[in-house]
């Protein structure tokens, strides 16, 4: 098969974690027989710096005409001062509309090898296992108006949350059709004792649930729903929620399973598929080589399978990342006082030699199985 990608290694530790995960694709693409066709560009401070504009049109060309989109971050203090418009982050918001991309999905899964990184005691977040499916290309961060008038001193600031009921019932099939391949539940959450949104949000989830009669509803205030997701993080299923409590909940899930940088991304719903590590560019630790690529390769697995129907290679991918850490590889952010540290690159080709080792088992079975 012919994997056509564009790669956006993007500001910070983007492009050093990217690096990695396309090697990773590398040692897929040769073990499995595809042919693979790369293609990097431009996005955000990297792009704002070379034409400032953080996406510029031939990003968006080759996006456009790929099978899938594999995004490291963006971000820089560098241009923290600039106008909305020529900030990284718009980069990124623009990516994800222009690829039609609403619906984004962030595993949150709990890796048995990790017990001593999550800051939970094993036993409550032991058999984590979350898909949280945020809705992202509407509410808050898409609003209009959105503004900051007036003269300093006496300044207004607005934003709008907005919800239509198209963009909610999208979102909830999205969510229903995922659960009925799990544990068939999927947890709501809004404001609705608040929001005007949230209470359309819950009405109109409510009415799409009843043509998936499987599946068991429930909902949920946000504010209850993160003290939940920290005493009983295994409860959880599939979590949907709009935009912005989805960028929050996703983060603090990250937190539970053990670091951010594990956690991998698919925004999807458009022609063509988005993926990208749920961290940002961590400008704190960003050129040192400690970033944890983990989120950015296993965001490859969810390329493979959600993109490219490719199913046996993605679970090649994430036995790989299971293997390495059940090897006892860690980065910084999850060797704690009883690990010794791996760079980002020593972390990245042990999880492609694992993919080598891994492949050569998956197609050894298949041909005895012939
Ligand atoms: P961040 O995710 O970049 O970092 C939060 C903390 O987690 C930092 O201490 C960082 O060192 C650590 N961390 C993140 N990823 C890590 C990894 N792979 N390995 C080890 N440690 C890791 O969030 P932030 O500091 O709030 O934001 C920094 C910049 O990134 C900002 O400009 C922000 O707008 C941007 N951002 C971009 C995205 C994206 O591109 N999708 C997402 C979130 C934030």
């Amino acid at each position: 098969m012919l994997l056509k990608l564009t790669i956006l290694p993007g500001d910070g530790i983007g492009p050093e974690v990217t690096e990695q995960a396309v090697l990773v694709i590398q040692a897929v693409a040769e073990r499995f027989e595809h042919q693979l066709e790369l293609q990097h560009q431009l996005i955000g401070g990297a792009a704002l710096a070379a034409v400032n504009d953080p996406l510029p049109p031939e990003t968006i060309q080759a996006c456009l005409s790929s099978s899938a989109v594999l995004l490291g971050a963006v971000g820089s203090p560098a241009f923290d001062h600039n106008p909305g418009h020529l900030r990284p982050e718009a980069g990124l918001l623009r990516i994800r509309r222009e690829l039609g991309a609403y619906a984004n999905l962030r595993p949150a899964v709990f890796f048995s090898a990790l017990e001593d990184c999550s800051p939970l005691r094993a036993e409550v977040v032991r058999g984590t296992d979350i898909m949280i499916v945020r809705e992202l290309l509407g509410g808050a961060y898409f609003g209009q108006p959105r503004s900051i008038e007036g003269n300093p001193g006496s300044r207004v600031a607005v934003n709008t949350m907005r919800y239509g009921e198209s963009e909610i019932e999208r979102i909830a099939r999205v969510a229903f059709d995922l659960a009925e391949k799990r544990k068939k539940r999927v947890l709501s959450v809004d404001k609705a004792n608040v929001l005007e949104c949230s209470r359309l949000w819950r009405e109109v989830v409510t009415r799409i649930g009843k043509d998936y009669p499987e599946v068991k509803l429930a909902h949920q205030y946000v504010d209850s729903a993160a003290m939940l997701l920290v005493q009983r993080p295994a409860d959880f299923d599939v979590v949907l929620t709009e935009n912005m409590f989805g960028d929050i909940l996703s983060d603090q899930a990250g937190g539970v399973v053990g670091s951010l940088g594990l956690l991998a991304s698919a925004s999807v719903g458009g022609p063509v598929g988005l993926y990208e590590p749920v961290h940002g560019s961590a400008p704190d630790i960003a050129g040192k080589g400690i970033a944890n690529p983990l989120g950015a390769i296993l965001s490859v697995a969810m390329m493979l399978r959600h993109s490219l129907q490719l199913q046996r290679e993605a679970a090649c991918v994430e036995s790989a990342v299971n293997h390495v850490l059940q090897h006892g590889a860690r980065t910084a952010d999850l060797a704690g006082k009883t690990h010794a540290a791996i760079s980002t690159t020593e972390m990245g080709s042990r999880v492609v030699n694992a993919v080598k080792l891994t492949a050569a088992q998956a197609l050894q079975a298949e041909k005895s199985l012939r």
